[in-house]
């Protein structure tokens, strides 16, 4: 039975055809709503400048305000993530899980030193033997690689086979020539990779990367071409995130002081290009795979 006279029924398709065309032609940016579940931060420094001046009950402040319910703790020298994970209480008063990594460097000297330096794996280690009070160590960095080259050290090398075998995850801060060296010495290592390729290295080398080794995830803090203007997602960067959602995370990097004054802001910045994702994409992101990475359940 149909109601509809011929005239209506060309009105209506008319229309119905003119609202596709609008919803096809309208950017995505007509209609974004911020990422609002969780967050993983998947990328955190608590440094000896930054806990001086920063106690522990206020870094928490900043990420409860923020939606943030896990970080991965780094620090330099290591004493910061143990003060995090050592404040079970307040911790689980905040709502955040502390994933604890071991931390490279005791010092600014060993930035540029470490891979070649036979006694960071004598500290490492140790600090794996001894755990925190938040549990194991489940990682290990960052670590920043400023000449590919040195991905071959001797140290680089004997940690990421040490990762490998221990099931720790990596955070390195390194260009795409030393993410394949990375590989070579530990092929199933769980590698995140800082910054997704910082220094220029195109979205097609990230994603041709990802594609050869699937243990590899992209870290997405400072990248750049991930945002245009007003904090939108690029179309590149949101094509890439929805082909592979199961392969970033987010993260601050806390690496001065600066950036903890901003944290809050940084977290609304990234909700904001999470929004341009689709709501299963963004929360993915934005929580699930870091969950995922280290067995923690939903918040
Ligand atoms: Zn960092």
């Amino acid at each position: 039975m149909n109601l509809l006279s011929p005239l209506s029924r060309l009105i209506r398709q008319l229309m119905s055809a003119a609202a596709l065309a609008l919803a096809v032609l309208a950017p995505p940016a007509a209609a974004q709503t911020p990422y609002a579940g969780p967050l993983f931060d998947a990328h955190l420094h608590y440094n000896d400048e930054a806990s001086a001046r920063y106690p522990v009950a206020d870094v928490l402040g900043r990420m409860q305000r923020s939606g943030v319910r896990a970080i991965v703790a780094n620090s330099r020298p290591n004493d910061g993530t143990k003060a995090l994970a050592a404040a079970r209480e307040a911790t689980r008063r905040a709502g955040v899980t502390v994933v604890p990594f071991v931390r490279l460097y005791r010092n600014r000297a060993d930035y540029s030193g470490w891979h070649a330096d036979p006694s960071i794996v004598e500290m490492v280690q140790r600090e794996l033997a001894a755990g925190t009070e938040a549990g194991p160590y489940r990682g290990l960095g960052e670590f920043h690689l400023y000449d590919s080259a040195n991905a071959d050290g001797p140290t680089a090398k004997r940690l990421m086979q040490l990762a490998e075998e221990r099931g720790l995850a990596v955070l390195a801060h390194v260009d795409d020539v030393a993410i394949t060296k990375l590989f070579a010495h530990a092929p199933t290592a769980r590698l995140i990779w800082a910054h997704s390729g910082i220094g220029d290295v195109p979205i097609e080398r990230v994603r041709a990367l990802l594609q050869r080794h699937p243990t590899l995830m992209g870290e997405l803090s400072y990248r750049p071409g991930l945002t245009v203007a007003d904090d939108r997602l690029s179309p590149a960067w949101r094509s890439l995130l929805t082909e592979m959602p199961e392969r970033f995370l987010v993260g601050s990097d806390t690496w001065v002081n600066g950036r903890w004054d901003d944290y809050e802001a940084l977290m609304q910045q990234t909700r904001r290009w999470l929004g341009d994702l689709p709501p299963a994409v963004a929360r993915r992101v934005g929580w699930e795979n870091g969950a995922a990475l280290f067995g923690l359940a939903a918040p």
